[in-house]
């Protein structure tokens, strides 16, 4: 993991396929494509001092400038796994509705650090529980490796494919042999590159952001299907409603209030209540609370909930569970304070820059519906098979040796 998930071995790749390029072996060089998330985007803006949309496209630029072919957003992966932890919460409490035995709460899975945290600790009891739904990272994976290898000639293990991410955490999903296709010989996600080391990356080369020539964000997703549409977002940073961390919990309270009780999202409000990491909404009906749902970031939080589920005491039915503190804007490996800085202002800081981004809606995104054809509709085998994941107990004799998975 160490090996195939480090900058070196990145630009090892990057190298080779230069060198390949250069001796006229162009058939033989990977196609590179580089998928970044917003949150390290925010971060590197905020470190060297650029408006989230100008760090975008430097960061877009310097990635080009060291070997990426294909430079992308993840908005497209974002919205399906949004859509698809609706199309999930809304099965569920619906069997709740019809009196039959629902699996409630459903708790989010976009987040390692937590899914590493209830396999290894919590085994079987806990994993029914979890959202099926694929984190954007690994449906960005699905999407690059099949759809986009489709639609320009590339078997899966000819694209070399890297995420930018917020936290370690992601490295260690991208090698879930869940998401290694044994057929094609080859992982969704090839490599995970997070903010810290793309700022370490720049400064080893005494390069600041603000310097490197800007490129535009590819947006190859339209070529040769039938929509005309473009979408709306192409090649701008997006903000999804609610957390910096997906904003999971909002999006499915807001789905779940209209669809299931015909209610607008001005009937709920996310409270902050026993710590600002832990927010509730409630909607009620006739008097009568019909949705709960929760936000819990922080290990001390988490350790909370699910304590209170093993007693059957929790009276949620959605939560998004973030391990970090303040969640993905505050991801383990983002860029660290400045001499003098506070952790808390930066968080604070990125939480605003990531408010001030344009909202967008998964539903209004005319992709979406391309996907879901090639898929053959939502809820078909394909689709739970391409966007949907599964969860292992992790052997109590490894947790006992502190084997790290
Ligand atoms: Fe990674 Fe932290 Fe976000 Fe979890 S909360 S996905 S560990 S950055």
């Amino acid at each position: 993991l160490i090996t195939q998930q480090s900058q070196d071995e990145m630009l090892r790749v990057f190298e080779n396929n230069k060198k390949l390029k250069e001796a006229g072996n162009a058939s033989e060089a990977k196609l590179i494509v580089v998928s970044i998330s917003v949150q390290p985007v925010l971060s590197l803006a905020a470190r060297f001092g650029l408006a989230p949309q100008d760090a975008f496209s430097k960061l877009s630029g310097y990635l080009k400038s060291i070997g990426a072919d294909i430079v992308l957003d993840m908005t497209l992966s974002e919205d399906l796994s949004l859509l698809e932890s609706e199309n999930e919460f809304l099965e569920r409490f619906r069997s709740k509705l019809d009196g039959s035995k629902a699996i409630l709460p459903m708790l989010t899975s976009s987040c390692p650090g937590w899914v590493c945290y209830a396999e290894k600790t919590h085994g079987s009891f806990i994993l029914p529980y979890i959202s099926s739904t694929k984190s954007p990272q690994q449906i960005q994976g699905t999407l690059v490796k099949q759809y986009l290898a489709n639609t320009k000639g590339y078997r899966a293990a000819q694209i070399y494919h890297v995420t930018v991410e917020p936290c370690y955490d992601k490295k260690l999903e991208a090698s879930r042999s869940d998401f290694f296709s044994q057929t094609e010989d080859s992982h969704d996600v090839d490599c995970v590159i997070t903010s810290l080391e793309l700022e370490q990356m720049l400064t080893s080369q005494n390069l600041s952001l603000a310097e490197v020539p800007p490129s535009d964000i590819d947006f190859p997703w339209l070529e040769g299907s039938s929509c005309v549409e473009q979408a709306p977002y192409r090649g701008t940073l997006v903000r999804h409603r609610g957390t910096g961390s997906g904003g999971y919990a909002d999006h499915v309270m807001a789905v779940a209030a209209q669809e299931l009780f015909q209610e607008s999202d001005a009937q709920f409000n996310f409270k902050v209540l026993r710590n600002s990491d832990f927010r509730e909404a409630i909607l009620e009906k006739d008097g009568q609370v019909v949705l709960r749902f929760a936000v819990a970031n922080g290990f001390r939080n988490i350790q909370n909930l699910v304590q209170k589920l093993k007693r059957g005491k929790c009276p949620y039915d959605f939560v998004e569970i973030m391990a970090c503190p303040s969640g993905c804007l505050n991801g383990g490996a983002q860029v660290r304070p400045q001499e003098g800085g506070l952790q808390k202002e930066l968080t604070a800081h990125l939480e605003n820059l990531y408010e001030g981004l344009a909202s967008h809606n998964p539903k209004s995104n005319p992709l979406v519906q391309e996907i879901y054809s090639w898929l053959g509709g939502a809820g078909s085998d394909k689709t739970v098979a391409n966007l949907h994941t599964s969860y292992h107990a992790v052997e109590k004799m490894n947790t006992a040796l502190n084997i790290k998975w």
